[in-house]
């Protein structure tokens, strides 16, 4: 028997981890298996949908390196992949359960259903639909006058249900709590854990991994799948990503009071950080599956050999921003110079800070500046906060770098006579310059971080960057000395 998969979004918005998580443990289990990974698009609830959510979560799924062997642009042989394309398979599947007696027309009216639950509420049981008996004279009025009917699933009493749930365990549930349920609304919209279930008999499915808030409908899913007389698949419910250091689910709701905390709950956050597919594939496998806690970096290929559902914990794993930028880190070291310049030309892109097209002289500056920067990268938009300063001419000096460097007797005295040393040292490279600043220095008695450090704020505007030497080289002597005289202004203007 070959593993099928299937991960299922709704189409109302950006991917949250949690869901990235669930669908790269479908994915994991599937290659692992040598089987099939599907992406079914749950779009029939128009109401909630957002444009363009679609192509957001298909850019997700390449971004992750995710790759499903059926599904949107793909397709394959048991689509189409999108529920509202479906709509004839839930007619013949609804039509086929109504003439079996499983599934019954509900007449009832909305205002009936607040009656019935009015007058149930002294039982102290909750409320729960069971159908009435309606005569056939009435069936034939209703019927003759066009009234709407909801198809409802007759839920047989008395009985115990076990889902045998590769993660949760065991967990059972009796009808008897389960109202007769609605599959088809009286519109003709068939309802998620209808179509849910046709979806996969008819498309194969062997696992159903999905997340935990799922666990209650799996027992009227196990109901229609019966009915349908489908071999059941096997349940995993993932548990859900806990915010930080806590038990309460992240959630997508609460993304920009987050986001004021520095914690992304989305993918695409991640994606416009400049995070790698790489990183955030290792950190959400390992949020919650561990094979052994000691080990925290696993390539793709070690995760698709190594993936067991029998390893996921199964209760919620707290989001660890810190291990992820660990993470992060460890797999930005595994990178070439050439391709961290790839991962932030982007960015200096979009501020302006590139020329459009990228000159192979542009690209090797790029490239200096990513070697000079070397383990602080640790996100391609770093390049923003890291390194600006070799991308712009305007000088921005850090206040307290200013105060703490600068604001000093002797210092602008000292940077003209720097500038000397700059205008004069043959040739411009990194060991003439060394020696001739360190000359300075000793010619002059000051200490070596006396001069470095307000040369660097000077031509950097920072405290802290890449050695002083290589910005110096990558600079250039005309951008230093210009950074210079404009440091000198700054300090004698008193601004
Ligand atoms: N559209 C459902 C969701 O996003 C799918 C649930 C399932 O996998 O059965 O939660």
């Amino acid at each position: 028997m070959s593993v099928r998969t299937r991960f299922a979004p709704s189409p109302t918005g950006f991917l949250h981890i949690g869901g990235v998580r669930t669908a790269l443990f479908n994915w994991l289990l599937a290659r692992h298996f040598g089987g099939q990974f599907i992406l079914r698009i749950d779009d029939t609830d128009q109401q909630r949908h957002v444009d363009d959510a679609l192509g957001r979560i298909l850019d997700g799924f390449r971004w992750m390196g995710m790759d499903w062997d059926e599904g949107p642009d793909k397709g394959g042989p048991l689509g189409p992949y999108f529920q509202s394309e479906r709509s004839d398979l839930y007619k013949k599947a609804a039509d086929a359960l109504v003439a079996s007696g499983h599934v019954y027309r509900d007449y009832s009216t909305q205002q009936e259903r607040d009656a019935d639950r009015e007058a149930q509420k002294s039982h102290k049981v909750a409320y729960r639909f069971r159908e009435k008996p309606i005569s056939d004279d009435d069936r034939a009025r209703f019927e003759a006058e066009g009234r709407p009917f909801g198809l409802r699933f007759r839920v047989p009493l008395g009985r115990s249900m076990v889902v045998h749930d590769l993660i949760k365990g065991d967990v059972e549930q009796k009808t008897d709590e389960i109202g007769d349920f609605v599959i088809v609304r009286p519109d003709g919209m068939p309802l998620y854990n209808f179509a849910s279930v046709v979806d996969d008999v008819e498309m194969k499915i062997t696992h159903v991994i999905r997340a935990e808030e799922h666990l209650s409908n799996t027992f009227p899913q196990l109901l229609i799948f019966e009915a349908l007389g489908a071999e059941l698949p096997a349940f995993a419910h993932v548990p859900f990503v806990a915010e930080v250091g806590s038990k309460t689910k992240m959630s997508k709701r609460k993304t920009e009071e987050y986001a004021r905390r520095g914690i992304f709950v989305l993918l695409n956050q991640y994606i416009e950080k400049g995070y790698l597919p790489d990183a955030m594939l290792n950190y959400l496998a390992r949020l919650g599956w561990s094979l052994d806690a000691s080990q925290e970096i696993f390539t793709r290929d070690e995760l698709i050999e190594k993936f067991s559902l029998d390893r996921v914990n199964s209760s919620p794993a707290s989001h660890d921003p810190d291990k992820l930028f660990w993470i992060q880190g460890e797999w930005m070291k595994k990178l070439t110079v050439d391709q961290k310049v790839d991962g932030v030309l982007p960015y200096l892109a979009r501020e302006g800070l590139a020329p459009d097209p990228v000159t192979p002289e542009f690209r090797k500056r790029v490239a200096s500046v990513v070697a000079a920067l070397g383990d602080r990268l640790k996100v391609f938009s770093d390049i923003l906060t890291l390194g600006r300063y070799f991308f712009t001419e305007t000088l921005t000096h850090d206040p307290d770098a200013v105060k703490k460097r600068l604001r000093k007797d002797g210092v602008p005295k000292m940077l003209a006579e720097l500038d000397e040393v700059l205008a004069t040292t043959e040739p411009y490279d990194l060991a003439t310059l060394e020696k001739a600043v360190h000359a300075y220095a000793e010619s002059h008695g000051h200490p070596m971080g006396q001069v470095v450090n307000p040369l660097r704020v000077a031509t950097t505007g920072q405290g802290v960057g890449p050695g002083l030497y290589d910005c110096l080289v990558i600079l250039g002597r005309e951008s230093c000395r210009a950074r210079i005289a404009s440091t000198i202004a700054m300090l004698g203007s008193g601004t």
